[in-house]
């Protein structure tokens, strides 16, 4: 286990406790900086330990993520991300997608003319959007890795608070975009209503993979520290919070290791097998009475600004 910093704040500042969340037999804690207020895991795995937080489980079967009625939602969403994307230019250019995962947003954009770029730490996740003809490399961005000013977007979906050093990716990233290009995030939001009900039952807590907790202050902070101006913020998701009031539900009343999640994965047998058949219909049971008030809360949450993700779109100066 290492010590870990605000990466806003740099070492020296003050941290206090913030929350405690066991996880696959180990407990964590997350810190808050006392300065501006950024969550972060700390202690946190070594690199080479957190390897063992992303196993096969964690990115699904070989050829989709999720059960086949579900890849057909999942592409919706992707689809509506696209098009929010594309609002801020009037042609196609060129977007890298940090963390593209099964590089399914990249190939909507390739389908609207955009040229796709992506980099996946997974091989295996990697290996799908790489068969299908997209530029894809595996590990992080490397410097000189692509030409100054190369891109036009580049987007960080649900990947900014898994990154052990945000701070050096986002100065990596900063001199391939062009001046006005535009840096679109989304992730977790600490300050939510969901995690605050929920804490350590939290589904998009997701500790120890999640190293960072932003809010929209702090994310804001962060990016206007490497040279970024926010432009738009948005406190709904449909892909990610009516999901999240679900999850955290069931986590809560003790179907806990987010049960749902990975009963619709395409995980693996052994994992589903955890839960006997009438646990498996009591979460699928429990999910379908709850769903519709976890669609209301997440529009509710939307409007009074308390989404459980955010999204927001930076311009570079
Ligand atoms: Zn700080």
């Amino acid at each position: 286990m290492e010590e870990a910093t605000c990466p806003i704040c740099g070492p020296g500042g003050r941290a206090e406790n913030f929350l405690r969340a066991r996880s696959e037999e180990s407990l964590f804690s997350y810190l808050r900086c006392s300065a501006c207020g950024l969550v972060f895991l700390s202690p946190r795995p070594e690199a080479a330990e957190m390897k063992g937080f992303y196993g096969e489980e964690y990115y699904g079967g070989e050829d989709r993520k999720f059960r086949s009625g579900l890849e057909v939602l999942r592409r919706f969403f992707a689809r509506a991300r696209v098009r929010r994307a594309r609002r801020y230019f009037s042609g196609s250019g060129k977007v890298l997608d940090v963390g593209c995962g099964q590089g399914t947003f990249l190939q909507l954009m390739q389908e609207k003319g955009w040229e796709g770029y992506g980099t996946e730490l997974s091989t295996r996740s990697a290996s799908r959007p790489m068969q299908a003809g997209l530029s894809v490399s595996v590990g992080e961005i490397r410097e000189n890795q692509f030409p100054a000013d190369f891109f036009d977007l580049i987007t960080f979906w649900q990947v900014l608070e898994h990154l052990r050093d945000p701070a050096a990716v986002l100065q990596r990233i900063l001199p391939l975009l062009r001046r006005g290009g535009i840096v679109a995030v989304s992730t977790p939001n600490v300050e939510s209503w969901q995690a605050r009900t929920f804490g350590e039952d939290w589904f998009h807590l997701d500790a120890p993979r999640h190293l960072f907790l932003f809010s929209p202050r702090t994310l804001e902070a962060f990016m206007t520290a490497h040279g970024f101006r926010l432009q738009a913020l948005t406190h709904f998701s449909w892909e990610q919070n009516p999901y999240g009031w679900l999850q955290s539900f069931l986590n809560w009343v003790g179907f806990s290791g987010n049960s749902l999640y990975t009963l619709i994965k395409n995980a693996p047998g052994s994992r589903k097998r955890r839960f006997t058949l009438r646990d498996q219909g009591k979460i699928y049971l429990l999910s379908a009475a709850v769903l519709p008030l976890c669609l209301v809360l997440s529009g509710v949450m939307g409007i009074i600004h308390r989404g459980a993700t955010i999204e927001a779109f930076f311009v570079k100066e």
